[in-house]
């Protein structure tokens, strides 16, 4: 495969300009595992605390993508 096909391929897979990793992994979780992170939140938990845990529950996140979220510095508009 040449530059410009994985140029194109990337071009397709690019994300939407609001795209934000925490939004999408919170999008994807269930009801209840949704809930369950507002409330780890809303005890103050820490971005590690939360992370690994979600780790242990085989959801990926990372660090980059809580804190971004967190600080409104990502691109979604739900922040
Ligand atoms: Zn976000």
């Amino acid at each position: 495969m040449g530059l410009a096909d994985k140029l194109e391929e990337a071009n397709k897979n690019k994300k939407p300009s609001n795209w934000c990793p925490y939004q999408y992994m919170y999008d994807n979780l269930t009801p209840e595992n949704q809930k369950a992170l507002d409330d780890a939140w809303a005890k103050g938990l820490s971005a590690n605390v939360v992370l690994s845990a979600l780790r242990s529950e085989g959801i990926k996140s990372s660090n980059e993508a809580i804190r971004a979220h967190r600080n409104g510095v990502c691109k979604c508009p739900k922040k």
